[in-house]
């Protein structure tokens, strides 16, 4: 099985992937744990192209298809071969960071990188997409300080909402695969409700 992990920054992202791994480790399955962008040796070349430099080093669209094409190298070299020989996959972001960020905030809109990204993914989809979702403002702070001086460190707060926004509205689209989980309260709360929202695809 494939499952996503999404959302803002500083929603305890990787704390909880690493969590949730475990918890399904100690049920038996074999877990691989990768990254967006990056999780490939390709993949990973690209996310030092996008994440350093200049705000200007790359216009939208070459941002989005960079991402893609992350994406695509991500897919055929790190996730299917693990699907393939019968391990759970959960990546730190996939798919809908690029509909939600590119696509929502950045202005190409969701559904002209959905179709980058279809191409991209070749029918890969996540079996579920897990979006961490904290109360407005939450954890921005937290996120610039992971960021400072790099491209993205320097982006307006209504890109942060935008983001938000993008991510509400593909679950709303795909309920069956996204859905949004309250990222407040202790870390072992927080846990609990993403093996709840995955419980229906363990063996
Ligand atoms: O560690 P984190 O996943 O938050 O870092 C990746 C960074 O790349 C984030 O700051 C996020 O804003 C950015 N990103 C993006 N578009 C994507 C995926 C990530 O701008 N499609």
């Amino acid at each position: 099985r494939f499952i996503s992990l999404e959302g803002g920054e500083g929603a305890g992202k990787s704390t909880q992937l690493k969590a949730l791994a475990n918890e399904l480790r100690k049920r038996g399955l074999e877990v691989v744990e990768t990254r967006e962008p990056g999780g490939s040796e390709g993949a990973e070349k690209i996310r030092e192209l996008l994440l350093t430099g200049s705000e200007e080093r790359w216009g939208p669209r070459a941002e989005a298809l960079l991402f893609a094409a992350a994406r695509a190298d991500h897919v055929d070299k790190t996730i299917r071969p693990a699907l393939e020989a019968g391990q759970w996959v959960i990546s730190d972001r996939f798919i809908d960071s690029s509909l939600a960020y590119q696509g929502g905030a950045g202005g190409l809109g969701i559904d002209a990188v959905r179709a980058i990204n279809a191409f991209g993914i070749d029918d890969c989809f996540p079996d579920r997409t897990l979006v961490l979702a904290l109360a407005e403002g939450g954890a921005r702070a937290r996120a610039r300080d992971n960021h400072v001086g790099d491209r993205i460190g320097g982006r307006p707060e209504n890109y942060h909402q935008k983001v938000d926004l993008g991510f509400r509205e593909i679950a709303a689209e795909e309920p069956e695969r996204v859905r949004i989980i309250d990222a407040s309260g202790e870390p072992d709360e927080v846990t609990g409700r993403l093996l709840e929202a995955v419980a229906d695809l363990l063996p």
